[in-house]
């Protein structure tokens, strides 16, 4: 499970996050959503231990990560967390089977047949020695998909993962996550401004000024 506890996170005189706390547990599909501003970014970079929080604590797997030094919490994530951004990350010298390869080699268990398995499973079987550069859109969203599942992790964070799509494309890729994240056991904390897309979704917490709330955001 993916646990944090009492998040807070301020830039000079902004308070990004003011006292957040979740879990999400393995298998879950869990959405964040939020007006522009109100931390969903902060919080999946705090709870991916690509930043440390200002207080709170951030566990994965029963272990606090949050005070790790920075490249053993590189490594730990590398096999416990999958990240997918609205805009791939995906590395434009390497193909598409090494970009997928990525987390697991750096996890130490590098698995080319499940990174092959799971291009299949996301329609680009066949496209392995491709660069990203040739792929549309759509598709290197799922390249990203893939290589976010590659290294078997408990939870992938998924930050507006299709907001660089068209609807269509964007309903089939979040579609796609979800469902490979639930075949597979893992969790997925999801955010989201399309409601379309919160659906997939077992609960969806809402993000005010830094805080979760119990009441939906008029901007829905
Ligand atoms: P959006 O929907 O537009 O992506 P968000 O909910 O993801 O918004 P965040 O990116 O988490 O919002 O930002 C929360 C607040 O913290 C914003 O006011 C933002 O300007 C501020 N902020 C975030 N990162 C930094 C930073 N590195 N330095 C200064 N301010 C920051
Ligand atoms: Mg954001």
């Amino acid at each position: 499970a993916l646990e944090a506890r009492d998040l807070r996170q301020t830039y000079g005189t902004l308070t990004a996050l003011s006292g957040v706390s979740l879990r999400v547990m393995p298998g879950e599909v869990v959405a964040v959503t939020g007006p522009s501003g109100s931390g969903k970014s902060t919080l999946l970079h705090l709870l991916g231990g690509l930043d440390v929080p200002q207080s709170g604590e951030v566990w994965w797997a029963g272990e606090r990560v949050d005070t790790l030094d920075t490249q053993v919490r590189a490594t730990r994530r590398a096999g416990r967390i999958g990240l997918v951004f609205q805009h791939h990350y995906l590395l434009e010298d390497l193909n598409v089977l090494d970009n997928v390869l990525i987390p697991s080699r750096l996890a130490g268990t590098r698995d080319e047949a499940r990174a092959r398995d799971l291009l299949a499973r996301v329609g680009l079987g066949g496209r392995e020695d491709s660069l990203p550069g040739v792929l549309s859109g759509g598709e290197r969203q799922r390249v990203a998909v893939a290589r976010a599942l590659a290294a078997r992790p408990a939870v992938v964070l998924a930050d507006e993962p299709t907001g660089s799509l068209d609807r269509n494309n964007a309903h089939a890729v979040a579609e796609l996550l979800v469902g490979l994240a639930r075949q597979e056991r893992a969790g997925v904390l999801l955010v989201t401004h399309d409601d379309r897309l919160a659906a997939f979704a077992d609960r969806t917490l809402h993000l005010l000024d830094g805080q979760f709330t119990d009441s939906v955001p008029a901007f829905l």
